[in-house]
């Protein structure tokens, strides 16, 4: 028995020897506490979501700018409002946005915040309904008319099927948004042209800090979403602004660096990337969804496949 003990202590004194030795010279820092930074697809760091609300005839001239240009974009539209004046046709909307995405926008475009819970559910439940019926495929979000909410409207919404909501309120930054609910997109187009009439000082004013806005994005060197709201009846009437609207869109297509997405194609990737399963000390790492994520670790960009298990090193 003594023998046995004397032996025991003998090799564990030996092992530990031996590992503090290979610790010193195999060092294997754990990657536990290292960040690991989402990239966009391909890993690039810029995104761009374009994106229009109501649904009205200019969408067609929109529309087709968007495809000659090879932008892609998100479309809110109000169901029960298609087909009177002004508004598409419940016929033309499958055609027309094909290749973009159709959005929620509710069926009538109240101002959500002063309904009851029953009528926020029905406008938002009966918009769905219809533009699947229309497109063919799963409505997944939606903007809130006159960019409208409170808490209680995202209660009332919370389990219907939505799963990301735009408001207006512009950040006038590239953050990532951090309530898919709360979603607040980076600048309205052209900014606040034309809210205050005839004050052409404002205008100016306004569109100067658009375009500057869109020249620091296109230099952004860290990760930056740049978010583009507004109505294509805007760009209609006196005061023309389909000139001003083609000046944007080529000055921001066909930009290698750029993610073109819908919003819920970003929501679709982030939620991807959210999903990742890490190992312990983040040596491997599991892509459980049908989208490929790319990541960056201590300056190093991996592509994590569908569907597969990785090894980051
Ligand atoms: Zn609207």
């Amino acid at each position: 028995m003594e023998t046995n003990l004397k032996i025991t202590i003998v090799i564990v004194a030996l092992l530990t020897v031996i590992n503090s030795a290979n610790a010193q010279t195999k060092p294997t820092p754990s990657k536990s506490s290292i960040p690991i930074e989402m990239l966009f697809p391909q890993g690039k760091s810029k995104a761009l979501i374009l994106s229009f609300d109501d649904g009205q005839v200019a969408d067609k001239h929109l529309v087709k700018l968007m495809n000659d240009y090879g932008l892609v974009g998100t479309f809110h539209l109000n169901s029960n409002k298609l087909g009177t004046k002004d508004y598409l046709t419940k016929e033309e909307v499958k055609n027309l946005y094909k290749g973009h995405e159709v959005s929620g926008h509710t069926a009538n475009h109240p101002g959500l915040t002063s309904l009851s819970k029953i009528d926020v559910i029905y406008e938002v439940l009966e918009d769905r309904k219809e533009l699947e019926r229309l497109m063919d495929y799963p409505v997944r979000g939606m903007s809130y008319p006159f960019g409208n909410t409170n808490d209680f409207v995202i209660e009332a919404i919370t389990g219907l099927g939505i799963e990301y909501a735009r408001t207006v309120g512009d950040t006038y930054n590239y953050g990532m948004p951090t309530d898919f609910l709360k979603w607040q997109p980076t600048i309205h187009l052209f900014g606040k042209t034309n809210y205050i009439p005839n004050d052409t000082a404002n205008d100016r004013r306004e569109l100067g800090q658009f375009y500057q806005l869109t020249t620091d994005f296109l230099k952004a060197n860290s990760l930056a979403l740049f978010y583009v709201w507004g109505h294509s009846w805007e760009y209609e009437g006196p005061g023309n602004k389909w000139a001003e609207v083609e000046k944007f869109f080529k000055m921001i297509s066909q930009n290698p660096e750029i993610y073109y997405t819908t919003q819920i194609g970003l929501v679709d990737y982030i939620n991807a990337f959210k999903n990742l399963k890490f190992s312990v000390d983040k040596d491997l790492v599991t892509n459980l969804s049908a989208i490929n994520v790319f990541i960056k670790i201590n300056g190093k960009v991996f592509t994590v496949e569908a569907g597969s298990t990785k090894q980051l090193n």
